[in-house]
């Protein structure tokens, strides 16, 4: 008899991640993150500010199960992810984008095969890529691009590529860890304005950022880290300046 996956129930309503008491210690050095409580609600905007070092990433990993945390309790999306099986965490990220300051597409595929990919691996028909990819890539303002090869974008057109393809495969979240780091102010704003736009239409997106003129003029929430310790969580928040 198949055994059902228990759940906690949830502390906010439409709680889609749940944080409690989450630290998380790699073998060498300080603890990355130390009992850290958060509560993400499905639809938020999140952004995650703090220092270099002070743990975003190692967050990030852990919402992705690409770590596991050292004690306390992870939940992504209904899923326990300290007793998530080894088997289920590819059916667990089908449903995550993701994307990183250095864009990462294959450099020998061009725009459209790099969305498709995406598609690919979870065995979409042709016919359906065929319809999903053009959509995506419309909306992200490369409709002209199909053809071109990573080297032969600017930084933000990559970027653009890189979000595609986290959004074909249409994930409950999305996340970002500082998908702006390598781009420009204009082309900063212009990611940004499009990960807003894909949390209008209720994707849940996460935002790891240094940006913090666009943390102060967006209003979102902002979560700050510092020395693995989250010490601030505002609903429009700012970004706090170190000391
Ligand atoms: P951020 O993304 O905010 O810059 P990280 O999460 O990358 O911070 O790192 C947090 C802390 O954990 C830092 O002190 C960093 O040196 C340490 N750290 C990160 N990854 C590893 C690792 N693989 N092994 C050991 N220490 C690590
Ligand atoms: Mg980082």
């Amino acid at each position: 008899m198949a055994v059902k996956r228990k759940r906690k129930s949830p502390a906010v309503e439409n709680e889609i991640i749940n944080l409690t008491n989450v630290s998380k210690a790699y073998s060498t050095g300080a603890p990355a993150l130390k009992d850290v409580n958060l509560h993400i609600s499905r639809g938020e905007f999140v952004f995650i500010v703090g220092d270099s070092g002070s743990g975003k990433s190692t967050l990030i990993k852990l919402l992705l199960r690409e770590l596991t945390i050292s004690s306390g309790y992870i939940n992504v999306m209904g899923y326990d992810l300290s007793k998530i099986k080894h088997r289920k965490i590819p059916k667990f990220r089908r449903n995550l984008g993701i994307v990183f300051q250095d864009f990462r597409l294959l450099k020998d595929r061009n725009v459209y095969e790099n969305v498709a990919f995406a598609q690919r691996i979870i065995q979409k028909s042709n016919k359906e890529i065929k319809k999903n990819v053009p959509s995506i890539l419309a909306i992200v303002g490369l409709a002209g691009k199909y053809k071109a090869k990573p080297r032969q974008l600017s930084g933000g057109e990559q970027q653009r590529v890189a979000l595609a393809r986290a959004l074909v495969n249409q994930p409950t979240i999305l996340l970002a860890d500082e998908p702006t780091g390598n781009l420009d102010p204009k082309n900063s704003w212009e990611i940004m304005k499009l990960l807003e736009q894909i949390n209008e239409n209720g994707t849940t997106v996460i935002v790891v950022t240094h940006n913090r003129e666009i943390v102060n003029a967006m209003q979102k929430r902002v979560v700050t880290l510092r020395r693995g310790v989250i010490i601030s969580d505002e609903e429009k928040g700012g970004y706090i300046d170190e000391d």
